[in-house]
């Protein structure tokens, strides 16, 4: 490290920067104490702060003695983040300031947005329509369906995505057409990530994501990065076996959580049971369960037996400190969150780890694309990891 003087600075930059989000307001001799840094170290890394306009001053903080110090606190809209969601049934855009709080947002029907190209032509009006200062946005972070090439920076089998999409180098078409730097990841390794720095998981360092949309999958950050894998492919979570003897899924094996638990296959199975009307909501499906009327009854206390014990064995292997539900099929009602947790606690029992909504509900994904870049800002092990 001694050779590298600039990369030091960054190191230290963004441990201070990240000890300004979490304690402040705070002095710098109070930094110093946090960080273990020379006070010339913390002064010279919060003058950078304060000149990008990331941190401010506000005021001094009554003396116990000596000089009163000056207090510093993160100055949240003095940058942000845009955050894309590229979802199987709609595109979600937000732009979040450097702690993540929604300051614009905006979908549209997937269908309409003809690949990466339109997508930028999108995000350029989302920037212009909502008065965004372009100056202060930092990147662009995408979270897409399926498997990414996060380092490539390319979406690759986006399962039900239009073909548009499919092998998109969308991080340099991003950087081409917009000028500014893009990071991409899975979706519900994205939504973890969002969840462990910015939400309900600020003080848990492992956890896990629940992601249930027209499929389900689940994000796993550990020790606030995101977990790859060797092949990209941990956001397979819908084809792990819970029942060794259940339905032959359409990868081929038997019993995978997918057979249960995806919307295809929930509608497969009341349509076995009742005739259902196109474009019937997943909504009634929730109000005739809650009413114990069948199949819709049988059919989602399946999806929660399914899905709890999927639930429970990631958390009986990894031991994460949060499991956190989000998707539009849980987030579709606290019947569904309630009954997942009820579900897992009665497999893993109380204790050793939370199990609680998303603190970002719909926008979810969004917020965890944006916090791609906002991560690029506080966490200095990933210089350490990345140099
Ligand atoms: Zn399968």
């Amino acid at each position: 490290m001694k050779g590298n003087p600039e990369l030091l600075r960054q190191l230290n930059e963004r441990r201070i920067f990240n000890t300004i989000r979490l304690k402040g307001p705070i002095s710098r001799v109070a930094l110093q104490r946090q960080t273990n840094l020379t006070l010339p170290t913390v002064s010279r890394a919060v003058e950078t702060l304060l000149e990008h306009g990331w941190v401010r001053s506000i005021g001094v903080a009554d003396s116990s003695g000596g000089r009163p110090p000056e207090m510093l606190e993160i100055c949240a809209g003095g940058a942000g983040a845009i955050g894309v969601e590229i979802g199987r049934q709609e595109a979600r855009v937000v732009y979040v300031n450097l702690v993540a709080e929604v300051e614009a947002e905006t979908s549209i029907d997937i269908h309409e947005l003809d690949g990466p190209n339109h997508l930028i032509a999108y995000l350029q009006n989302f920037i212009e329509t909502y008065g965004v200062d372009k100056s202060r946005i930092l990147g662009v972070g995408v979270a897409a369906p399926g498997t990414v090439d996060a380092p490539g920076g390319r979406i690759l089998y986006p399962s039900d995505l239009p073909e548009a999409w499919h092998g998109a180098e969308i991080v340099q078409q991003i950087g081409n057409g917009l000028h500014l730097q893009a990071w991409i990841e899975n979706d519900a390794n994205a939504a973890a990530l969002g969840e462990t720095w910015f939400g309900k998981g600020l003080d848990k360092r492992h956890s896990i994501f629940i992601l249930a949309d027209a499929g389900v999958g689940a994000g796993v950050v550990i020790d606030g990065k995101i977990y790859s894998g060797s092949n990209s492919t941990t956001g397979e979570f819908s084809h792990t076996i819970v029942d060794i003897h259940g339905e032959t899924c359409i990868c081929g094996r038997r019993g995978c959580l997918n057979t249960a638990v995806s919307i295809y296959n929930i509608d497969r199975a009341i349509r076995a049971g009742r005739s259902r009307a196109d474009g019937e909501s997943f909504d009634t499906v929730i109000a005739n369960a809650k009413r114990q009327l069948n199949p819709d009854a049988d059919v989602l206390h399946r999806f929660f037996e399914y899905l709890s014990v999927g639930i429970s064995n990631l958390v009986q292997v990894l031991d994460p400190g949060m499991v956190i539900l989000g998707g539009r099929m849980l987030l579709a009602d606290s019947f569904m969150t309630d009954s997942v947790i009820m579900g897992v606690r009665e497999i893993c029992g109380d204790g050793h780890f939370e199990i609680l909504p998303t603190s970002f509900g719909m926008n979810a994904v969004a917020v965890g694309a944006a916090t791609l870049v906002l991560q690029s800002l506080f966490d200095h092990t990933q210089l350490v990891a990345h140099p």
